[in-house]
């Protein structure tokens, strides 16, 4: 398709995110959430669908779910019911997952987003809890060829289902969408949203129209989009696709496709179900869930902080600039990082710079999280506040920092065993600056004929006889001194 064609139309997305909640156990029963147990261990009569056995809803899960709601800015509702979805899928051994379906706990929400093309507020329809299915493994197995094996083991794992509205209209709004989504139930703790992991999962839902049309046109959903980078694929993709049907004067048939990370491309899996499809019925095992004002204020009121309030304090705070801001409140990792150094350094500015810079790339170049970084933050503290001391000159930090990222050791362990000290003691620099003037008696000459510039060459001279630990100020000082 020409960039012409493409131009005529807009494309509309909503997209449905799943979310694992960060519980210990199981939402309708006390089994573990799996973490990589031996398949199938981690099961019981609720969660393997016996017959007659009973779910009972788990509050840690609700906790949650508030939080994630909360996190959303959804109203969180008073009475809400949970229901029967049913199909028939293997690793979905009741034949229903338990949904929520006209009554779900949140409505009416919104997020905040930004891209190049301005700030934009994405409104979300609802959340809804329900349970996850197992896994089918068709691949790995000796005899997976003629053979699908199944493992409950993260059946009943408690999730939540946000719904966006079709408000976002580029595959950089769905990113920028996404990542404050991401942020927001991070920095909540709802959830440890590690794709990787999918604990957090979205189904992208695509149509296309052209541009000043006011009704939407037939979606395509496509679902197995598991990173952001598949996503803005998957969607471009799409739209591309679906322009050129319509430009063929085909239509786009409401189906559900699936994205292949290996072409770039989508394909259709089954044409879409409806909702009545489902049989929805309210759940009879378990009661409406109520959720009063007193259990809502008790949740909210243990809440950390948000990302956004946690910007606005970082740029008051700390006077750092947005783009800093962003930066550092990336994940809620980072931030809790950067506040431990910044408050052991007494120095935000400084904390700042190191977690940005050296730290940010040792981490980058070694492939670690945040999390695991072999400094710990109090270190990288020391070594700011031993610069701010005189004790160490920049370069000779810089030299440091390596050092404590390889071996975990404080800075001043680092110093001492390297003899790494800087020399600010005045009596034995001017020792050093005599012997480099008397060793240098031609660029003595010069300065004293006016060209002032060697003495760049002289403090390099100083600061190379000190093996880089003479303080450059007081290097800079006691040449101009001496050579007046
Ligand atoms: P379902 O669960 O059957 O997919 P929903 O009605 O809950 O159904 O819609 C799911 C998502 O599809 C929502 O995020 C919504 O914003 C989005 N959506 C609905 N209609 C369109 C459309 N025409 N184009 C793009 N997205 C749409
Ligand atoms: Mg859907
Ligand atoms: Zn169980």
């Amino acid at each position: 398709m020409s960039p012409a064609v493409l131009d005529q139309y807009e494309m509309v997305i909503g997209l449905e995110v799943h979310c694992q909640l960060a519980t210990k156990t199981k939402i309708f029963c006390g089994c573990a959430v799996d973490t990589g147990s031996d398949p199938n261990t981690n099961v019981c009569p609720v969660c393997l669908g016996l017959p007659g056995a009973l779910p009972v809803l788990s509050r840690a899960a609700v906790d949650l779910a508030i939080r994630g709601a909360v996190a959303l800015n959804c109203q969180v509702q008073s009475e809400s019911v949970f229901a029967r979805k049913n199909y028939f899928y293997p690793d979905l051994p009741k034949g229903y997952q338990i949904s929520q379906y006209d009554k779900p706990y949140a409505l009416r929400g919104h997020l905040d987003i930004t891209t190049s093309a301005g700030e934009k507020r994405i409104g979300i329809t609802r959340i809804h809890m329900e349970d996850d299915a197992g896994k089918s493994q068709h691949d790995g197995f000796r005899d997976s060829d003629r053979y699908t094996y199944v493992d409950l083991n993260r059946s009943g794992t408690p999730l939540i289902e946000i719904v966006s509205e079709p408000d976002l209209r580029s595959s950089d709004e769905a990113f920028a969408y996404m990542t404050e989504v991401k942020q927001a139930l991070q920095f909540a703790e709802v959830s440890t949203c590690d794709m990787e992991k999918g604990h957090l999962r979205c189904d992208a839902n695509v149509s296309v129209r052209k541009k000043g049309a006011t009704t939407l046109g037939t979606r395509a959903e496509v679902k197995n989009v598991n990173s952001f980078r598949f996503l803005k694929q998957a969607i471009d993709y799409e739209f591309e696709r679906q322009v050129a049907i319509v430009e063929s004067g085909g239509h786009i048939v409401q189906e559900t496709r699936l994205f292949d990370a290996n072409t770039g491309e989508t394909f259709s899996m089954r044409s879409k179900e409806d909702a009545h499809d489902y049989r929805y019925f309210p759940e009879p095992d378990l009661v409406p869930l109520r959720i009063g004002a007193a259990w809502f204020d008790e949740v909210k009121s243990a809440m950390p902080e948000l990302p956004q309030a946690r910007r606005a304090r970082f740029s008051t705070q700390y006077g750092l600039s947005d783009y800093d801001v962003n930066v550092l409140t990336a994940t809620r990792d980072l931030a809790d990082y950067f506040e431990r150094v910044a408050s052991s350094a007494g120095d935000a500015k400084a904390a700042a710079n190191w977690v940005m810079g050296d730290l940010s790339a040792a981490l980058k170049a070694g492939d670690i999280e945040i999390g695991a970084s072999p400094v710990k933050p109090e270190s990288l503290g020391s070594l700011i506040k031993l610069i701010a001391s005189g004790e160490l000159s920049g370069k000779l930090a810089k030299e440091i920092f390596p050092k404590m990222f390889a071996t975990g050791d404080e800075p001043a362990a680092i110093m001492d065993r390297e003899g790494l000290r800087q020399i600010s003691d005045s009596s034995a620099i001017e020792k050093i600056v005599d012997e480099v003037l008397a060793a240098n008696p031609k660029q003595v000459e010069q300065y004293k004929g006016g060209k002032t510039t060697v003495i760049g060459f002289l403090v390099g001279q100083v600061m190379k006889a000190s093996r880089g630990q003479a303080a450059p100020g007081a290097v800079n000082a006691l040449l101009a001194e001496k050579l007046k």
